[in-house]
């Protein structure tokens, strides 16, 4: 069952939709996995993480960052912090209270700047100031998890490992890569199906496809390299070539599409809530953008999916369904308004 949005009227209503099941992908081959790595790596041969670092430690801080937040919100933020606290022995001096101011903009930073402070300390003391190699002592840090332990011996130490997020989960049951009711099964399956030599791009390869192409509200199946090699059985067909939009009125170019047919019915966010650099999620907890200022009653995001052909973005105020631990959490009228694009791309 779905919650839909009234497509007319005045009042923001909601619908009862039956939505078919999601069919099951049968499991790729063997040789269909490889045809299907294939096509990804024939877009790009070397990929690499989005995230910035320098050194393991660095590596395994920024991934610690990451979690629920995305790559480039942390990458705005651990320039300076590496700057000040390049290595274990720094970041442990700097503290919790010390690496707070670095990380505000980042979704959970409290939690998050007590468990960097305390994992480098625990280096240190633990392991002389050197991130380990082990999971076993890995995954013994605060903050780091299986997924976490897995990037780190992946990209810092070339370890066959597979960190399953949740692109990496959706992919390998959507296409039948490797299917699974939980991460560990799927990432078990991955690291069997996988050869070990490409292991470690394989991660980089499916993470970039399901955030820019195999996307979890609808894959773009008409434009994706791999498509004769997914099993994927109801691959999205390309959307209907739209009329072109009328010329703006002199003076009016870059204004918001007027969205206030359900604003009567929506409260209101607090403008004073919303701070620059803040996530953007959509109801269903999905990454939308990162917030680039207020203006009046209005947000200007950032999207940071290049794919979707602009940059800036605004929404009004009352697609915000919430402010709550540092991310912005929109309702359902900015689920259409998103799915319509019903806001202008700026400039
Ligand atoms: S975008 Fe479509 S065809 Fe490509 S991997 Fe995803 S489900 Fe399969």
């Amino acid at each position: 069952m779905l919650l839909s949005l009234s497509p007319s009227g005045s009042k923001l209503r909601a619908m009862t939709v039956l939505a078919r099941p999601a069919r099951p992908a049968k499991p790729m081959t063997r040789e269909r996995v490889r045809g299907f790595l294939a096509a990804l790596a024939s877009t790009n041969p070397e990929p690499e993480s989005d995230l910035d670092f320098g050194t393991p430690f660095t590596l395994l801080v920024a991934v610690v960052l990451s979690a629920q937040t995305t790559d480039a919100a942390v990458n705005k933020a651990t320039p300076a912090l590496f700057a000040v606290a390049p290595d274990p022995a720094a970041m442990a001096a700097l503290g919790a209270e010390g690496i707070g101011p670095y990380i505000r903009s980042i979704g959970l930073w409290q939690g998050k700047a007590r468990n960097v402070a305390e994992l480098a300390r625990l280096l240190v003391e633990r392991h002389g100031g050197v991130v380990p190699s082990e999971r076993e002592a890995l995954e013994a840090l605060p903050g780091v998890g299986r997924k976490t332990a897995n990037v780190v011996l992946n990209v810092a130490f070339g370890q066959a490992t597979m960190a399953v997020d949740t692109h990496v989960f959706r992919l390998g049951n959507r296409t039948g890569i490797a299917p699974g009711k939980d991460v560990r099964v799927v990432e078990d399956g991955l690291v069997r199906r996988i050869p070990r030599e490409i292991l470690g791009r394989s991660h980089h390869w499916l993470i970039l496809h399901g955030r820019y192409v195999c996307k979890a509200r609808a894959p773009e199946c008409w434009r994706c390299v791999a498509a004769e090699w997914c099993n994927f059985p109801d691959k999205t067909p390309a959307p209907a070539v739209k009329p072109p939009r009328k010329a703006a009125e002199p003076g009016r170019a870059g204004r918001v599409r007027a969205v206030s047919q359900t604003r009567s019915s929506i409260p209101m966010a607090d403008p004073s809530a919303i701070a620059e650099h803040m996530e953007i999620v959509g109801s269903d907890g999905l990454h939308v953008g990162t917030v680039d200022h207020v203006d009046g009653q209005r947000i200007k995001l950032t999207k940071t999916d290049p794919e979707a052909g602009g940059e800036h973005h605004f929404l009004h105020l009352d697609c915000v369904e919430k402010v709550e631990e540092g991310k912005v959490v929109l309702n359902r009228l900015a689920a259409q308004a998103q799915d319509e694009w019903g806001v202008e791309q700026v400039g």
